[in-house]
């Protein structure tokens, strides 16, 4: 067992610390892509508008250009009477120019004429004749139409930097004319699975005692969810040399390194000791002060973070995805991530839990009311009946039924 650091690898943290304190420096660096490639990445750089958007005045509804003063006072009982002198047309320059008396017809998203502040609802008028349009309800300037800076102004943010991509920041780049994006490389976080029981998820019959592999598929998806690019690097016998020679191999083509259990009591010095071997500073906690993940460990290996999950499936999938996905995103860049879906929802029971440990509980939820699932944490089938999970806080000794619990909901 090393020396070095002695005091470090027997830390346990709260998971509020680790998720504050334990920031390696890895980032990954940058690549343009296409609008077509660009949903869910992280923009590396604000983007900005390179002019004012829409960059004309634009009808919102279909009617009149006019000036509003033209219409004041206009009612049922006494209309406003502006002559027609012709029509704004779809996707041209103005060709008319508006003057005091006067509208000009037109229909939605066409550019309005110039000195017209003010488009009148068709149902806002009657015809009396062609040429004339009979006003009935008043416009206040404005309504009717979108300035031409009212989407963005010329340099305005469209996108900020560290924010996933979404459908309609695409929509709002293609508006703008910008037809690539400047965006953080996803990382690449490579799994290294342990066990000596372990066998490939494809594995057709297992001998007893056999396992498959079903951790690193599963975190695999919750590596792409936070932004990052999954490998896996095999399944690895208990043996720190073996443990220590793949990790080595694997992190020149890795930003993040996960090991898939060994962390338990047994065999957790010996991945400690593998994990610490790849660089300085090393361990940075040696536990979580939180169920199921009490023997997850985190290291910086040379800016590299490294994390050692629980064995367990389940404990591996809450920890990776409370603890792990985080990390993910800080070393992609993604500083803003999507806020997570959740409910509120009603206890139907009690809910037991020790003081100075949080708690990661799954649950399902119907109707306002969440039910609180429970068993061994190598039990796979707790999860994937969950419709969520609560996190019952480090200082709370519990949760009465009938309080009021935020879900957090699996997409
Ligand atoms: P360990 O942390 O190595 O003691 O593992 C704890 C439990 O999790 C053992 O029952 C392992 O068989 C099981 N386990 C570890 N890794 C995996 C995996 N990748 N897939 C399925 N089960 C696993
Ligand atoms: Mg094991």
């Amino acid at each position: 067992m090393p020396t070095r650091g002695q005091r470090e690898f027997f830390a346990v943290r709260t998971l509020g610390e680790a998720l504050a304190g334990f920031r390696p420096a890895r980032r990954t660096g940058t690549e343009r892509v296409p609008l077509d490639d660009a949903l869910g990445r992280i923009p590396a750089e604000p983007a900005l508008a390179p002019h004012a958007l829409p960059g004309f005045a634009r009808a919102t509804v279909d009617g009149f250009a006019v000036r509003a003063a033209d219409t004041y006072g206009a009612s049922d009982g006494v209309p406003s009477y502006l002559e027609l002198i012709g029509e704004a047309r779809m996707g041209r320059p103005p060709e008319i120019e508006l003057r005091p008396g006067t509208a000009v017809e037109i229909a939605t998203g066409a550019p309005l004429p110039p000195a017209a502040d003010a488009v009148l609802m068709v149902e806002h008028t009657q015809s009396a004749l062609p040429e004339l349009v009979e006003v009935v309800r008043p416009v206040a300037p404005g309504d009717g139409m979108v300035r031409a800076d009212e989407d963005a102004r010329a340099g305005a943010e469209l996108a900020p930097a560290g924010r996933p991509l979404r459908a309609q920041d695409l929509g709002m780049l293609a508006a703008a004319g910008l037809t690539e994006v400047e965006v953080r490389v996803c990382p690449r976080v490579t799994v290294v699975s342990t066990g000596d029981e372990l066998v490939p998820a494809a594995t057709r019959e297992l001998e007893t005692g056999q396992v498959r592999d079903s951790t690193a598929p599963a975190l695999a998806a919750l590596v792409r969810e936070a932004g990052g690019e999954p490998r896996h690097a095999g399944i690895v016998p208990d043996d720190r040399d073996a443990l220590a020679a793949n990790l080595q191999a694997a992190l020149p083509e890795s930003d993040v390194l996960v090991v898939s259990a060994g962390s338990s009591v047994g065999a957790r010095d010996e991945t400690a000791a593998a994990i610490a071997s790849l660089g300085e500073p090393g361990i940075w906690c040696h536990g979580l002060a939180f169920r199921p993940g009490k023997p997850t460990l985190l290291a910086d290996c040379g800016g590299m973070p490294v994390i050692g999950l629980p064995g367990n499936p389940r404990s591996a999938l809450v920890v990776f995805r409370v603890v792990g996905m985080p990390i993910v995103r800080l070393v992609g860049g993604c500083t803003h991530p999507p806020p997570e879906p959740t409910v509120s929802a009603r206890l139907d029971r009690n809910l037991p839990s020790a003081a100075g440990r949080a708690d990661v509980v799954q649950a399902r939820v119907h109707d306002g009311v969440a039910t609180p699932l429970f068993g061994s944490s190598s039990l796979l089938s707790i999860l994937t009946a969950a419709d969520g999970y609560l996190v019952v806080p480090e200082a709370a000794t519990g949760l009465p039924a009938d309080s009021e619990v935020e879900v957090i909901l699996y997409r």
